[in-house]
């Protein structure tokens, strides 16, 4: 039975502020003893990840960043390099969230160069990839997902792929209370699983880790995370309160730590 560390991310989106940033990045390092066996990340706002880097210093949570420009520098005026994101402390990167997808209007190649330029740089890099409702009632879910992981590692190694978590996230759960259920978001994790083997090996199949997004709560995420190839949540509402995240990544530790 392959052995993965669950990962459970926190997307914070554009919320918080300087306080609120702060007061949650302090109430999650010192509510984390007892998770021991889970990795677990926050993906603060751009402006704030100097300050809470220094705030969690002491503590193993990983200072992840929601984007990234693949340029290491030049006239990108408004961009991020991955450069300025080390400086800040910054060891994981989301490519390819729905958001910037959907909302943004991100390519798949764009996402792919994101992607690359993060690995390339020898950081974790969270590719997050997933459904709209209309292409989920069409029947189109395992196609998409497989069109979203080709595209978004194409050019990646064997190597760098150690580095990449898979967030499968339906885009019709993501901030709508909707969840898939544990069976059908168990079915797209095993279809994605099955997908890295074919274009890698069964042992890069093994060890990737799957995790799953789209309103993850305390009351759901220990039934989604319990599942075989459900290997943690990238949590988006429920992250930016301490006391649920923290239950949420309590679901995933595993059992007897
Ligand atoms: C997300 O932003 O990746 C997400 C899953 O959001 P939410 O948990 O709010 O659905």
């Amino acid at each position: 039975m392959p052995n993965r560390t669950p990962f459970v991310g926190g997307n914070w989106k554009m919320n918080t502020d300087a306080r609120t940033a702060s007061e949650l990045a302090s109430s999650l390092a010192s509510g984390l003893a007892g998770t021991a066996g889970v990795d677990v990340a926050i993906f603060p706002p751009f402006v704030y990840l100097r300050e809470i880097g220094s705030g969690i210093e002491t503590s193993d949570i990983i200072l992840g960043a929601q984007d990234v420009y693949d340029q290491p520098n030049g006239a990108f005026t408004g961009e991020i390099s991955i450069d300025m994101l080390k400086d800040c402390g910054v060891r994981s990167v989301l490519t390819g969230h729905s958001e910037r997808r959907h909302v943004i209007g991100e390519s798949d190649t764009i996402v792919n160069k994101k992607t690359r330029a993060v690995l390339d740089a020898g950081l974790q890099c969270v590719l997050c990839i997933g459904e709209t409702l209309d292409q989920r009632e069409s029947g189109k879910t395992d196609a998409i997902n497989e069109h979203q992981t080709r595209a978004g590692l194409e050019g990646v190694s064997k190597e760098q792929l150690a580095n990449v978590v898979i967030a499968y996230e339906p885009v019709w759960a993501i901030g709508t209370g909707k969840t898939a259920t544990p069976g059908d978001a168990q079915d797209a994790h095993a279809n994605i699983r099955e997908l890295i083997a074919n274009m890698y090996d069964q042992e890069a199949a093994d060890a990737i880790r799957i995790i799953y997004g789209g309103s993850m709560k305390p009351g759901n995420a220990e039934e989604l995370m319990s599942m075989a190839d459900i290997d943690g949540g990238l949590v988006g509402g429920a992250s930016l309160n301490a006391e649920d995240f923290l239950s949420i990544i309590r679901a995933g530790a595993p059992q007897g730590v």
